[in-house]
């Protein structure tokens, strides 16, 4: 006998969304002139109105943040920047809640991943780096590692908060300012977060944020008064993003795109490993640059390994993001949607078998069903393009080393993962793929000590852990 799940939404009263919201600059909200909405891509509803700053308004932050690196941030001693981190870090833990709800309405991520997840690893974060502001000296970069400045900051939508700790956190325990600009899908946790700043008496102009879309990205990462420019999103954009910058001071980090292979070898655990390719793939509705989109799985448990995959899959229960049992939530855009159906309709043109288990999609907002290609070549466009949504390429190999060629065979080199009994082949496969994280029978871990960033296409530069502080230090 199943029993059905009662519903079991989370309140969204926690949260106080305003009608319209201004840029963050130089400690204050300012109104701007182009407004656009923001919608909840679970229902379409209008969130908010939200500004599209130009490149006056990005000038203006600039400015401010200049001025607050000049005068009060620059100066300040190390230990007394820290106390500003760990009073962030409270703050976002004590308002973690309404931070976590309004995420999901914004993003449409599952209500269980932005408050089990995506939280609790943002004010890791700030923890973390509040503990670096004054051991700069120890961390290896010599004796008295300076900082750059201005830092130009822009994220994607998928971890919008997260991505911003990935970026505020060690830019400012190293000494910089920041400007940061958030996705123009998602900027209200990132709004709620300026607010957090005002909360904890951050000094003004040290965190800016501007919103808006790709112009004023680019007037953002183009400006000249910025020392340092870290990228987080497309590998297309991240490469205009390095043709603009090149032949200036500018310093460069980019996490850019993945393709990740996700290999599961015959002697593998195959329950562990199942529910270690649905978290792969479906965790954040696949919205993940390092989501294992690749299954690799050794052909003689092929079978075995699919038919447990189907069974998990047709548990999976897609939904509301803010009812506490759904696990796959909303495509955060229709732009997005479009993409992953484009992607996917050339894999079922392309002659690869296509399933999803049978599952009823809400009326309105923007849904998929999480979805497997099987018979899928390293030729298809769904085994080498990232889909960046819901939807798993399973492809098959005979030896390790054939499983290493088609893991590396990718324009990226973002993760990968490896599920086997043996210690030892776990260190021979993970020796040999070009991937900036490797994670072995388990996937999308996630940790603020851990460094995490990518070889080729994928970007470079690290995020994360001691080697996160080198990218906002002058070494
Ligand atoms: P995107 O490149 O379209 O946008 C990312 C950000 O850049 C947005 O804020 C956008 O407004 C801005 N932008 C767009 N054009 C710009 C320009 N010309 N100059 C400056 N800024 C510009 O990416 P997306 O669709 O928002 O995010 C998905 C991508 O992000 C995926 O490819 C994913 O793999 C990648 N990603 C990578 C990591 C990582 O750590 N490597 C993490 C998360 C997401």
């Amino acid at each position: 006998m199943m029993f059905e799940y009662a519903p079991a939404p989370e309140s969204r009263a926690i949260v106080d969304i305003r009608s319209s919201y201004g840029l963050f600059i130089d400690g204050k909200f300012v109104d701007g002139e182009n407004l656009d909405k923001t919608v909840n891509p679970a229902t379409e509803e209008v969130l908010a109105e939200v500004t599209w700053a130009g490149t006056q308004d990005v000038d203006r932050a600039v400015r401010a943040a200049r001025k607050a690196y000049d005068k009060v941030w620059g100066p300040m001693p190390g230990r007394d920047r820290a106390k500003y981190l760990y009073r962030i870090a409270r703050l976002v833990q004590e308002r973690s809640r309404e931070l976590a709800v309004l995420e999901s309405l914004d993003n449409g991520k599952p209500i269980r991943e932005s408050r089990d997840v995506d939280l609790p690893l943002v004010a890791a974060h700030f923890f973390y780096y509040a503990g670096w502001a004054d051991k700069l000296p120890y961390a290896g970069f010599g004796a008295d590692p300076q900082p750059l400045g201005v830092a130009a900051q822009v994220i994607p939508w998928n971890f919008p908060l997260l991505m911003l700790a990935w970026k505020v956190a060690p830019a400012l325990a190293a000494g910089n300012t920041v400007v940061l600009k958030p996705a123009e899908t998602t900027p209200l946790t990132a709004l709620l977060f300026a607010e957090i700043c005002q909360q904890a008496d951050l000094p003004a102009g040290v965190v800016n944020i501007v919103t808006g879309a790709g112009d004023t990205g680019r007037a953002l990462v183009e400006h000249p008064g910025v020392d340092k420019v870290a990228f987080t999103g497309s590998t297309g954009v991240g490469k205009a993003i390095a043709r603009s910058v090149a032949g200036t001071r500018k310093k460069v980090t980019l996490e850019l795109g993945g393709k990740a292979a996700n290999i599961v070898y015959d002697d593998a655990p195959i329950d562990q490993a199942v529910e270690g390719i649905v978290n792969g793939i479906f965790f954040n509705q696949g919205h993940v640059c390092c989501a294992g989109s690749r299954l690799l799985v050794q052909e003689n448990v092929a079978e075995q390994v699919l038919d447990a995959l189907k069974r998990r899959m047709a548990l999976l229960r897609v939904g509301d993001p803010l009812d506490k049992n759904t696990d796959v939530g909303a495509i955060n855009s229709a732009a997005q949607l479009a993409r992953i159906r484009e992607l996917s309709d050339a894999g079922a043109a392309e002659g690869a078998q296509r399933w999803s288990p049978p599952c009823e999609l809400p009326e309105r907002g923007f849904w998929f069903a999480p979805t497997i290609f099987t018979g899928v070549t390293q030729a298809h466009r769904v085994a080498r393009e990232e889909i960046f949504g819901p939807v798993l390429s399973v492809l098959t190999f005979r030896t390790p080393a054939e499983a290493v060629e088609k893991a590396n065979n990718t324009p990226y080199g973002l993760s990968a993962g490896i599920w086997t009994d043996k210690g030892s082949r776990i260190l021979w496969t993970a020796d040999r793929l070009r991937a900036g994280v490797v994670w072995a029978n388990t996937f999308n871990k996630f940790d603020p000590t851990s460094p995490f960033g990518g070889y080729k296409e994928s970007g470079y530069g690290r995020e994360g852990g001691r080697h996160g502080l080198e990218g906002y230090l002058n070494v």
